[in-house]
């Protein structure tokens, strides 16, 4: 396992992912009813923009850095408000130091019934992890293969709740094993959200992915893209998009009025653009 997170925190997936994660949790709250949230591939929680592996790529200048010096018309706002808050609650003497990864997100937004899993593989992140929500009653740190975790930890003893799926996108393979897991943590978790995440790279394997979710009769799909361009010849990510299983049905007008604005603030280059689409129907 060579992907580390830390090197990553804040760039335009992140971007993409948090916004929609942020959506997601403020949508569950809506009943008082306690939600659960597993995440998978959780990495180490929160980043330190300051440390020398953000440092060396600088990533989030491209992302969060842009988005946080951006005019935000006041609609955007008011969606983008509970992840922006999240920040500014990591941030409290102004400066940007540090940001939030999925794990710090959740947790913020959760209310003292809800509950949150989270799996992370890579030994040193996951001590990382742990240290972070250690005495935390409301979390659970488990070292665990997040593929596993889909297959053993759903549904949830609350019922309702989401799934945010998070790959480091290393193996050639990684749509395969995650359309298996999907569809096994599917059927046994019908109504559960399921958030998964890729990098807009490897189009077969998404549509192979697609393909078997469609195959297995799942119903009510959702995929949002965001593509910022080819900056140049060496361009590795022009962006990632996210399929969303059992969406909140306020989420596709939500990312409608967020991506337009978000496309021109991450432009990159030619080819840039984004997508909402209902890809299978309820
Ligand atoms: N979700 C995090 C966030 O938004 O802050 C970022 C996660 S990062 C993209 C992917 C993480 O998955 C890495 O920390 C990596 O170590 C971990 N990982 C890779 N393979 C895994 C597996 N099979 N099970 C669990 N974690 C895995």
């Amino acid at each position: 396992m060579n992907y580390r997170h830390a090197y990553h925190a804040g760039n335009i997936g992140d971007v993409l992912k948090h916004i929609v994660l942020s959506l997601l949790i403020v949508y569950l709250q809506r009943k008082d009813k306690p939600f659960r949230i597993l995440d998978t591939h959780a990495g180490i929680g929160q980043y330190d923009l300051t440390s020398k592996e953000t440092a060396r790529t600088g990533e989030w200048r491209q992302g969060v850095g842009k988005v946080l010096a951006a005019d935000i018309p006041e609609t955007v706002e008011t969606l983008l408000k509970p992840w922006l808050d999240v920040i500014s609650a990591q941030n409290p003497d102004g400066s940007f130091k540090a940001y939030p990864g999925s794990p710090a997100l959740a947790r913020a937004l959760m209310r003292p019934v809800d509950r949150l899993t989270l799996t992370e593989l890579h030994p040193e992140d996951f001590k990382t992890l742990a240290g972070l929500f250690q005495g935390d009653h409301q979390v659970k740190t488990i070292h665990l293969d997040g593929w596993l975790a889909l297959g053993s930890f759903l549904p949830p003893k609350e019922k309702r709740g989401l799934a945010i799926i998070d790959p480091a996108f290393e193996v050639t393979d990684e749509f395969d094993r995650m359309a298996r897991a999907v569809c096994k943590a599917w059927k046994k978790w019908q109504t559960g959200i399921f958030a998964v995440w890729y990098p807009l790279k490897d189009r077969k394997g998404l549509s192979r992915f697609h393909d078997a979710l469609a195959e297995t009769g799942i119903r009510d799909v959702l995929t949002l893209e965001l593509n910022v361009g080819k900056s140049g010849p060496d361009t590795v990510m022009l962006g990632s998009g996210m399929t969303i299983i059992n969406p909140p049905f306020t989420l596709a007008a939500d990312m409608k009025e967020i991506l337009p604005w978000l496309s021109r603030v991450l432009h990159q280059g030619p080819g840039a653009g984004w997508q909402v689409e209902q890809l299978i129907e309820e």
